[in-house]
């Protein structure tokens, strides 16, 4: 019997661990994947992402691997609409961080080795959980293997118990299914927005900042990455799963007239999709990262808002352990706050995917206005704080 299990080894559910057995508390993930995947998702880390991770110990480690974006600035027509720089920004970690998500996962796992060696256990998948009311049972996702098979190692009703806590966190991601399984609702925050992307190599043309182009045709970001690459991300009026590097030269070159350089990248095409859980806690149960909130991937917010549920979580399950009579409160609390944070930063995407959104006559007046308007002081620092998530 653990005091904690974590469903899922990815960025939230492993940095969770790490702060938990920092705490002292026995804690063991459970991952499905028995390789890391090397998707091309997240980039960007936040002030206060880089805070969490300094108390995971591995805020150097993350420095030592990146790029510090300083600045963004904001084009349209081949003129600059506006400039933010975050160096103005009070704290440890006056910029944000680049690094592709593997790495951040691939550091925070070798935290967690260190901190409890053995602690992740991959090549488990969990396809239930049973609330028994002082303890939590997890039933492997149905294998290959017979219900036969399973009963004769002395299963649950023929299904293989992998593990059992005293709380489990659902931490199994967008995709995962084990919300819906434990009965929790979710409803859509918005989205249908669909982006094309690619990791080219970086001309230095943009040094290390951010750049948005506001086009007529929809919005182009550019991210600067480590060993020489940029991100290119642009808006696309549908889904285009088979659009080539070609196709996203194209699209670059026709909305800003940069020229990118070839490579052999492969761009990946993805449609936006918000959601938010009913609920956070359910019982012993309790959800963290995008299982609980799935957010737009534009301004770059999904795993640090799952990192900053783990800040949250890891101290109120310590005293939810400590103190069983308090639990309820004390997790009613993180429920509370974390949604109504996963909610600001659901309409803060929603924001950014309008604004980038195909735009011709007044309405890309107006919005290079608004744009000018919010990236002059004194609206920039407000803007400056909603890009780098310091009220979340
Ligand atoms: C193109 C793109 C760009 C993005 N850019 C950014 C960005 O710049 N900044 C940002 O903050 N966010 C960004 N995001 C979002 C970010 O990738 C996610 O928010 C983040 O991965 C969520 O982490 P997680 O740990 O909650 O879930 P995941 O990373 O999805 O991890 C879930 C883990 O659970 C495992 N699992 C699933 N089901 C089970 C099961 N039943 N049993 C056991 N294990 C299971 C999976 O194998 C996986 O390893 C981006 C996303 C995309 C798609």
């Amino acid at each position: 019997m653990r005091d904690v299990i974590v469903v899922g080894g990815g960025p939230v559910g492993i940095l969770l661990a790490c702060l938990l057995a920092e705490r002292g508390v026995d804690v063991e993930v459970l991952e499905r994947r028995t390789e890391p995947s090397m998707l091309a998702r997240a980039i960007g880390i936040h002030p206060p992402s880089m805070r969490v991770l300094g108390q995971a110990g591995v805020a150097e480690e993350v420095l030592a691997r990146a790029v510090r974006i300083e600045a963004g600035s904001v084009q349209s027509g081949g003129r600059t609409l506006g400039r933010l720089s975050f160096t103005q920004m009070t704290g440890r970690f006056p910029f944000v961080v680049a690094l592709p998500q593997h790495e951040t996962e691939a550091v925070l796992r070798a935290r967690f080795e260190k901190l409890r060696p053995d602690g992740l256990r991959s090549g488990v998948g969990v396809g239930m959980l049973h609330d028994r009311g002082h303890h939590v049972d997890l039933i492997a996702e149905p294998a290959l293997e017979t219900a036969d098979d399973a009963s004769e190692r002395g299963g649950d009703n023929g299904l293989e118990i992998v593990g059992s806590a005293r709380y489990v966190v659902i931490a199994d991601g967008a995709r995962g299914q084990l919300r819906d399984a434990v009965g929790i609702a979710s409803r859509p925050l918005g989205g249908g927005d669909t982006y094309l992307m690619a990791d080219y190599p970086d001309t230095g043309e943009h040094g290390t900042e951010a750049v948005l182009f506001f086009e007529r045709g929809g919005v182009v970001e550019s991210f600067p990455l480590p060993n020489g690459r940029r991100r290119w991300v642009a808006m696309t009026p549908t889904l285009m799963p088979d659009a080539s590097l070609a196709d996203l030269t194209a699209l670059v070159h026709g909305r800003t007239g940069v020229q990118l350089p070839t490579c052999d990248a492969v761009p990946s095409s993805f449609s936006v999709r918000q959601r938010l859980a009913a609920t956070m806690v359910q019982g012993r149960v309790l959800l963290a990262g995008d299982a609980a909130h799935e957010i737009s991937p534009i301004g770059g917010q999904g795993m640090n808002l799952g990192w900053l549920d783990a800040v949250a979580l890891a101290p109120a399950l310590t005293h939810a352990l400590a103190q069983p009579i308090e639990a309820r409160v004390t997790l009613a609390g993180y429920d509370r706050r974390r949604r109504r944070s996963a909610r600001i930063a659901a309409r803060q995407a929603g924001f950014n995917m309008a604004m980038g959104r195909p735009a011709r006559g007044l309405r890309l007046r107006l919005r290079n206005v608004v744009v000018r308007v919010l990236a002059t002081p004194p609206l920039n620092s407000l803007l400056t704080r909603a890009f780098t998530m310091r009220w979340l």
